[in-house]
Formats: structure tokens, sequence, C-alpha cells
């Protein structure tokens, strides 16, 4: 029988295509097959970096199914890269269903570090970074989201959040009630030609807010005890 191939779980550039790096390179001409949660951005990152290699559909919506698939081909002796529409997989994206499946097949898993938003964000916000709580994306209505942000409340820890350019300004409405006016940071379109980080209180961060609705944004707040 052959051996079993090795998942890959292959971090790519969150925004700045000079992120990738010289392993993310080799690891994708080197797999037999690169499960994509976004095919045809994925196509594009191969045709920049000239590789050339099947791909098979792997996102949140097939993710049972096609998982089984990726196994199977891994069972094979295939070597397989998991390559996310951006950044890390696994961190608001797919990843954790196929890493647990291909473990429990006895599958060798590791992984080509790399760009993670939460990252960048927290330690460019100036916040206490010894310890973090990455919260990813908040509830879309506001009831669940007050929920959600009650629940941190008394955190000693540094808060991290992704959020849609199109709930900022009602997440960080809801933050202020919830937190009162803590120290907080917003981190936008970073690695990107536009990026910026605003560092101050969360209502400067709603006063400095623009309208465009565009980019993408993670939102850093401080613990309670940052203030005392
Ligand atoms: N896997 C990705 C990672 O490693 O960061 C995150 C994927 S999640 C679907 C997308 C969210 O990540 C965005 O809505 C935003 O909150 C954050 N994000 C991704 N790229 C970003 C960037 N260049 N600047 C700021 N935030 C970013």
């Amino acid at each position: 029988m052959a051996d079993k191939g090795v998942l890959y779980l292959v971090t790519t550039p969150i925004g700045h295509l000079g992120d990738m790096s010289l392993r993310a390179i080799e690891t994708l001409r080197m797999v037999d097959m690169v499960a994509s949660e976004d095919t045809r951005k994925t196509g594009h990152l191969l045709k920049h970096f000239e590789i050339g290699k099947p791909q098979v559909a792997f996102h949140e919506h097939n993710e049972r199914k096609a998982g089984l698939r990726i196994i199977r081909l891994l069972e094979e002796g295939r070597d397989v890269a998991l390559v996310t529409s951006a950044g890390t997989p696994g961190i608001s994206d797919p990843g954790f269903t196929l890493v647990r499946l291909a473990l429990e097949a006895g599958i060798e898993v590791t992984m080509i570090p790399g760009p993670c938003a939460l990252v960048m964000a927290v330690v460019l916000s100036g916040l206490p970074v010894h310890s973090f709580t990455f919260k990813g994306f908040a509830p879309r209505t506001s009831g669940k989201r007050r929920r959600f942000l009650e629940m941190e409340k008394d955190s000693p820890h540094t808060l991290v959040f992704y959020e849609s350019p199109y709930r900022v300004k009602a997440f960080l409405a809801e933050a202020l009630e919830v937190y009162g006016n803590r120290r907080a940071a917003v981190a936008k379109e970073l690695t990107k030609m536009f990026e910026s980080v605003r560092r101050g209180r969360i209502e400067d961060q709603l006063a400095g807010l623009d309208d465009s609705l565009k980019g993408e944004y993670v939102i850093v707040i401080g613990a309670a005890e940052c203030d005392r």
C-alpha cells in the first residue's frame, strides 16, 4: 500500500503579493492537488507565480463532502495543499474540519506559516499583546452581537475582532455601549496601498470612520484594566 500523502496548510497574502513566501511557492509547486476556498482567486495566485496545478473546491458549503474526497486522495498517497481566499487557513476561514478529518485518518498535517490579519492588527494596535482573545466575526444581529460582546466585558485580555465594512459602525457603536469608551485600534487594508492603523478610543474610531463602506477591518479593543 502506498504511503499516505501530507496535508499542507499554505498561508497566502492578505493583500500584498510580495508576502507570498518561498516555501509557500515551493509547496504549491510540489503538491499533487490544491484544495481552494475560492478556485478563481487561487487560480490568479497560481498563475501569478507560474504554478500549474489542479484544484478542488473546498469551502464552507461543501466542507464535509469535499473534505472526505480530499482525505481519500491523501490516503492514496497524494500530497494536498489547502489554500483559503487570503491569509491563514482555519482562521475565520475553512480549515478546521479538514485538519480534524486528516488527523483522525492518521494523515500528517503541516503548515507553511505567513500573513494573518489578526496577528498584524494586534501587534500594531499598541495595546497589550502578551495575552489576547481572538473573537473572529461578531454575529450580525444586534441582540446576538450584544451578548457576544458582553461575554468578554470582564476579560483581562485584549480583544480582537474581524468585521465587514458594512457593519463596522454598528459594531463600534454597540462596543461603546457595552465596554464604555475604552482604548481601541482599527486596522484597515493591512499590507495594501491604503493600509492604516488608527489608535485611540472607541469614540475616536466611530468619529474617524469614513463612509466608503469599503476595505477590510480588524478591530482591537483594550481590556478594562488597560485604563486602570
Ligand atoms: N484567514 C484570514 C486571516 O488569516 O486573517 C481571515 C479571513 S476572514 C474571512 C476575512 C476578514 O479578515 C476580513 O473581513 C477582515 O476582518 C480580516 N482581514 C483580512 N485581510 C485583511 C486586511 N488586509 N486588512 C485588514 N483586515 C483584514
